[in-house]
């Protein structure tokens, strides 16, 4: 029988669509106190000194990199393998995005050839904690510290990630997470900056709205203020907010899912040996699951697209993480003469991968399911 396995599916229930309804009877869809106590809440969660709410996880990266300065001369290492938005936050500034390649073990940053990679330009290093699992933060922090470079962590992937107890997000200098649609936890669009030093969230938060010194609450003649710094409009608004606040509490219960679900899948797969997987949790390292992707072996990969629709029509979702190592795409292959033989890893893994779902929205049972349905699309296409 077939069913329905879609990639990625909110949990949105009536207590997100309550607290939305109390927001739009109220007086502050701006500025209010939701916000603030979202801010909170997820501070606590993580364990974060300081958590500011922003209107996405790029938003939240191009503020970071905003309020420490960096421009036009200075050079940021990121992962190729990664959304573009991490390469784009670092374009916003006009610094320039230097590549790394993968770790074919993870898929996360190949911390060996970090150090190669940094000049007297270099200011800071992004990692991206790759579906999930953590980067080997103690590496990276030993090697930013002997070269006095700030250290971001792309946590777009990791709510419910920790290194050795410690959340992503306050394992380098400053996180950036996301609450788009299929990640963790959603705003429906959002993002939450969190970082131990209070001087940087302090800047970040003025920045996010406009640069004004006093916000709406503060100001003591009301539309009177003066602005101190650049900024721009990367606020989270009330409705969002209201939202986080409610899926916030679902997080432990959406982890769990997730675990159990990725758990059964991963030991189905290893009966089907013509796809490898990647490390996942172990020892300190917890992953926070966000999906499984199979690396495809040869002769399987060139038909991955075959292969993805035929899963489809046996309804399961599938997507890649992520399409193309980021110098691969145009608009950094065009603007800084990269070609393909650039982070041959990354390029693997984009290329030759298909990422399963693990999500909240399915069970174990399912998980079975696309087992079945795998070995069957591979038995038709070889
Ligand atoms: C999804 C994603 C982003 C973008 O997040 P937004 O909240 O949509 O800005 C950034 N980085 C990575 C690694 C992602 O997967």
């Amino acid at each position: 029988m077939t069913r329905t396995i879609p990639f990625g599916k909110p949990m949105i229930g009536d207590e997100e669509k309550n607290a939305v309804l109390q927001v739009l009877d109220g007086p502050m869809l701006v500025h209010g106190p939701r916000a603030k106590a979202f801010e909170a809440s997820f501070a606590a969660y993580t364990g974060a000194p300081h958590a500011v709410s922003v209107s996405s996880c790029t938003a939240g990266m191009h503020l970071v990199w905003f309020a420490l300065g960096y421009g036009p001369g200075d050079e940021i290492i990121v992962p190729a393998q990664t959304h573009a938005a991490t390469a784009h936050a670092v374009e916003f500034v006009g610094a320039t995005p230097v590549f790394c390649d993968a770790d074919p073990k993870t898929g996360n940053i190949d911390i060996d050839l970090l150090e190669g990679l940094i000049t007297e330009r270099t200011r800071a290093i992004c990692i991206v904690h790759y579906l999930g699992l953590p980067v080997d933060m103690d590496r990276v922090n030993a090697i930013a510290a002997r070269h006095s470079l700030f250290v971001m962590e792309d946590c777009a992937l990791a709510v419910g990630t920790t290194l050795n107890g410690t959340h992503a997000g306050l394992l380098g200098d400053a996180g950036s997470f996301s609450f788009y649609p299929v990640k963790h936890m959603t705003t429906a669009e959002g993002g939450m900056v969190t970082t131990r030093h209070a001087e940087l969230a302090e800047k970040v938060n003025r920045m996010k709205a406009f640069g004004v010194d006093r916000v709406v609450g503060e100001r003591k003649v009301p539309g009177v203020y003066d602005v101190t710094m650049l900024g721009y409009n990367y606020r989270m608004n009330e409705i969002q907010a209201a939202i986080g606040e409610e899926q916030l509490k679902k997080v432990p219960m959406i982890l769990e899912r997730r675990r159990e679900n990725y758990e059964t899948l991963h030991s189905g797969l290893q009966t089907i040996e013509e796809v490898g997987l990647f490390l996942s949790t172990q020892g300190g390292y917890q992953s926070s699951y966000y999906c499984m992707s199979v690396m495809l072996g040869d002769g399987l990969a060139q038909k991955r697209p075959q292969l993805m629709q035929r899963l489809g029509e046996m309804g399961v979702g599938t997507s890649v993480y992520y399409p193309a190592p980021v110098p691969h795409m145009t608009y950094y292959r065009e603007k800084y003469g990269y070609d393909r033989s650039c982070c041959p890893v990354a390029a693997s893994i984009s290329y030759g991968s298909v990422a399963l779902p693990v999500g909240p929205h399915l069970t174990p049972d399912d998980m079975r399911y696309i087992v079945d349905s795998l070995k069957k699309a591979i038995s038709e296409e070889k």
